[in-house]
């Protein structure tokens, strides 16, 4: 029998940990490290194109920390309030759940939410990229650091952006405005048509997904169980523990269960009787052969919140952000946007042909931070999701404190902030 594929050889380990996203991995990583036995239970192939952790551009650094609720995009508080080719767009549907959602996010988008939202992702960023730096040397991992480029299309997006440089930097990121002939020098081979640049040299990321799969691998070595192709169907609980996981391949015993399955965590939690307030936020990404004129450092298309990241021989495009439901079919609309986007940017970018067109669902709550830690009155259930658009950042840290706060030492991230109750519900 082979634990990574069949049937979970160990019926009653310490740790269940459910989902083997980026999130997942971090905790089960994080938990072994601290002695316990772990199985990581995955519906599909570790780092399958099901899971959010498959097709993103990888961004890792201390860049994409401001949480999305932030006081200009009160708007968006509307559902069907953007038109469907704009970066966002709500599809307008009569959902109780999404109606609640998008009243918390309002709620979020004051100036104070927002600043102390961004306080504590970029200490979980900081924190993350440390601890990825650690893993990704011992275990030869690739991580690449070569910074990151802002570029705006638009003279009122680089003034907007420019004036908020000094903020940032007093906020812990090292940004600074970049004159054109900077620009030349970091990227020779690539013409943009903008109007302006920002750089953050702290702009690092990973290979998606290979850096699952290597993950899984290192895990693999240091005992943690992987079930692939093994979903979670029903929890049983008795006096206020979960006693049994019914899955596809059979039923487990486990002492404590985590429960870090991305975008589907909310319909995961509410077999054990626990509300979450998340949303999945649908983006695309097109991964193309690499066009001899594409940059050789990942570049954010700033307004139109899409990113480019160089992958060997590979380019991918990635963003938009669309509240549609747990739907992840490809939009070819969506990814001959994505490719459009990109060349008013890079107007001179060699047309090449498509090797992956992708879509994922962001596992998003309202204030933009994940909910970590305990939910409901269930004494052995971890919540571990919500993690947006930055979880391949955020998910080092919180398999920190997923680790911590199942061995008892004290959290070297507040977990406050993070509490899975913070909305009301059920996960109170
Ligand atoms: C276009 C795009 C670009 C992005 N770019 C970046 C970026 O540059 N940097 C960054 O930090 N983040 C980025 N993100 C966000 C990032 O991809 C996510 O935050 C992250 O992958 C979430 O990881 P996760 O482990 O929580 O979820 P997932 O990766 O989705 O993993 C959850 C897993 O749980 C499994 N599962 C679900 N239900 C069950 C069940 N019942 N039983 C067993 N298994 C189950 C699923 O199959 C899935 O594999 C991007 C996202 C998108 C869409």
């Amino acid at each position: 029998m082979t634990g990574d594929q069949d049937t979970p050889v160990r019926a009653d380990p310490d740790v269940v940990v459910i989902g083997g996203g980026v999130v997942g991995l971090w905790c089960a990583h994080q938990v072994r490290r601290r002695g316990a036995t772990v199985t990581v239970l995955e519906r599909g192939e570790l780092g399958g194109p099901q899971s959010c952790s498959h097709g993103n551009t990888g961004f890792v650094g201390t860049h994409g920390a401001a949480p999305l609720a932030e006081p200009g995009m009160l708007a968006l508080a509307v559902p069907g309030a953007t038109d469907p080719d704009s970066p966002w767009y709500i599809a307008p549907r009569a959902d109780a759940d999404l109606a609640r959602w998008l009243e918390q996010f309002r709620r979020a988008c004051s100036a104070d939410a927002s600043a102390a939202g961004f306080r504590a992702l970029i200490g979980m960023k900081k924190r993350g990229l440390a601890l990825l730096l650690e893993l990704c040397a011992t275990e030869r991992i690739a991580l690449e650091s070569p910074g990151i480029v802002l570029a705006f299309k638009t003279a009122a997006g680089f003034d907007a952006a420019r004036e908020t440089v000094e903020r940032t930097v007093a906020g812990g990121v090292p940004l600074r405005v970049l004159d054109p002939g900077e620009l030349d020098v970091l990227e020779p081979k690539s013409v943009f048509d903008i109007h302006g640049a920002l750089y953050n040299p702290e702009g690092a990321y990973l290979h998606v997904p290979d850096f699952v799969v290597e993950f899984g691998r290192v895990l693999r070595d240091s005992g943690v169980e992987i079930c692939a192709r093994t979903e979670v169907t029903d929890f049983a609980v008795r006096e206020r523990n979960i006693v049994r996981l019914n899955t596809t391949r059979g039923e487990l015993r486990p002492g404590t269960v985590v429960v870090a399955a991305g975008a589907w965590s909310a319909e995961c939690a509410r077999l054990a009787g626990v509300d979450l307030a998340l949303q999945p936020i649908k983006g695309h990404s097109v991964t193309v052969e690499r066009p001899p004129s594409a940059p050789r450092r990942p570049v954010l298309l700033s307004e139109a919140k899409v990113a480019m990241v160089p992958l060997g021989d590979r380019l991918r495009i990635g963003g938009q952000l669309e509240l549609t439901g747990m739907s992840t079919e490809v939009s070819e609309r969506r990814i001959r946007a994505l490719l459009r986007t990109a060349r008013e940017y890079l107007p001179a970018l060699e047309q090449t042909p498509i090797l992956q067109s992708w879509s994922g669902l962001r596992p998003c709550t309202p204030d933009s931070l994940p909910l970590i830690g305990p939910a409901g009155d269930l004494r052995n259930l971890l919540i571990a999701t919500g993690h947006g658009h930055i979880g391949m950042g955020l998910a080092p840290a919180t398999g920190e404190l997923i680790g911590q706060l199942l061995a008892g030492e004290q959290p070297r991230t507040d977990p406050i902030p993070l509490r899975p109750s913070r909305f009301g519900g059920s996960a109170t």
